[in-house]
C-alpha cells in the first residue's frame, strides 16, 4: 500500500492508473474499526483500485468538540487498510488541505438537509463536511465512494452535495456494523467508561421498539417517538439531543411514517454523544 501525504503526490500515484480502471474511495477520519473495513471491503470486491483517506477535519468540529482529544493510532490503521488489500492511503497534514498560506476563502454551504437534526444541534458541521468531501473528491476523483448508514443524515447530505455540484462520483451506503450487543461501531465509543457501555445499547435497542411497533401497523410518528424517549428514560444518565422520524433523503421530520422513512436519535451518556438510526423497510 502506498502512503501519500501531499495532494501533488497522489496526482502523480494517480496518473499510473488506466483511463478506464475503477477506483472505490473511503474516505475517513482513522481509528479504523470493523465499521470502516466493511466499507473496505466492499470497495475492494467492486472496484480496481481502493484509495482510503484518514484526515481528522478540523472544520466540521465546533468550537466545544473533541478536535484535539479525537483518538487516532496510525500505525494500527495503516496495518488494518494493509491486511484489506487498500492500494494507496491518503494522509494528509491539516496544512495540506487548509493551507496557512493563501488561506481558503471558498466554502461549500450546504442546504436545508444539512440544517435539521445533527445540523441544527452542531452549528457549520455539514459545512465543514461538505467542503472536505468536496476537496477530497476532486482530488481522488473516484468512480464510487462509499459511505456508512451510520451517519445516515450525512448521507443525505452528500448524495444532495454530488447531485447538486455534479461530481461524477456514485454513491454506494454500507449498512451500519454493530457490536453483538446492538451498539453501532463508532471510534467515539473508546470514550465511554465501562458503566456508561454497558448503557450504549439502549439507543438502538429504543430505535428497535419503534420498529417493532411500526411492523406492527402503528404509523404515528408521535407515538413512535414516544416508545423511543420512554425506553431511553429508563436510564437516568442518559440525556436526549434529539429523536426524530424523517423522510431519509430530504431529513423532513414526518406526521406519518413509511417505508424508507428513517427513524434517528442522539443522546449523551456523560460526556459522549452517540448517534444511530434505522431505516423503515
Ligand atoms: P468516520 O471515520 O467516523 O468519519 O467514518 C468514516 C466512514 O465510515 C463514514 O462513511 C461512516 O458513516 C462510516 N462508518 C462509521 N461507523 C460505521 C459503522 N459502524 N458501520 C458502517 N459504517 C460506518
Amino acid at each position: 500500500m502506498l502512503i501519500v501525504k501531499t495532494i501533488q503526490e497522489f496526482m502523480n500515484a494517480k496518473s499510473d492508473l488506466g483511463r478506464k480502471d475503477t477506483l472505490g474511495f473511503v474516505p475517513t477520519m482513522g481509528y479504523l474499526h470493523d465499521g470502516h473495513i466493511e466499507l473496505v471491503k466492499r470497495a475492494r470486491k467492486e472496484n480496481k483500485f481502493v484509495v482510503a483517506s484518514i484526515f481528522v477535519n478540523p472544520t466540521q468540529f465546533g468550537e466545544n468538540e473533541d478536535l484535539s482529544s479525537y483518538p487516532r493510532d496510525f500505525s494500527r490503521d495503516k496495518k488494518l487498510l494493509e491486511q484489506h488489500e487498500c492500494d494507496i492511503l491518503f494522509y494528509p497534514s491539516a496544512k495540506e488541505m487548509y493551507p496557512s498560506v493563501q488561506p481558503m476563502e471558498t466554502f461549500v454551504v450546504p442546504g436545508k438537509t444539512a440544517e435539521r437534526l445533527e445540523g441544527q444541534l452542531r452549528p457549520g458541521h455539514f459545512r465543514g463536511v461538505t467542503t472536505i468531501v468536496s476537496k477530497l473528491l476532486n482530488i481522488v476523483g473516484p468512480t464510487t465512494t462509499y459511505l456508512g448508514q451510520k451517519d445516515g443524515q450525512q448521507v443525505a447530505v452528500i448524495k444532495k452535495l454530488v447531485s447538486d455540484l455534479n461530481f461524477s462520483t456514485k454513491i454506494v451506503v454500507v449498512p451500519t456494523v454493530r457490536e453483538p450487543d446492538g451498539l453501532a461501531l463508532s471510534s467515539r465509543n473508546t470514550y465511554l467508561t465501562s458503566v456508561q457501555r454497558k448503557k450504549a445499547p439502549y439507543l438502538y435497542s429504543s430505535l428497535l421498539e419503534a420498529f417493532s411497533l411500526y411492523k406492527k401497523g402503528e404509523t404515528n410518528t408521535n407515538i413512535l417517538k414516544e416508545s423511543i424517549i420512554k425506553h431511553l428514560k429508563n436510564d437516568e444518565e442518559i440525556r436526549v439531543d434529539y429523536i426524530s422520524v424523517a423522510d431519509s433523503n430530504s431529513l423532513e421530520e414526518l406526521d406519518i411514517a413509511s417505508k424508507g422513512s428513517m427513524i434517528s436519535a442522539a443522546i449523551w451518556l456523560g460526556n459522549t454523544r452517540l448517534i444511530d438510526n434505522i431505516i423503515l423497510d
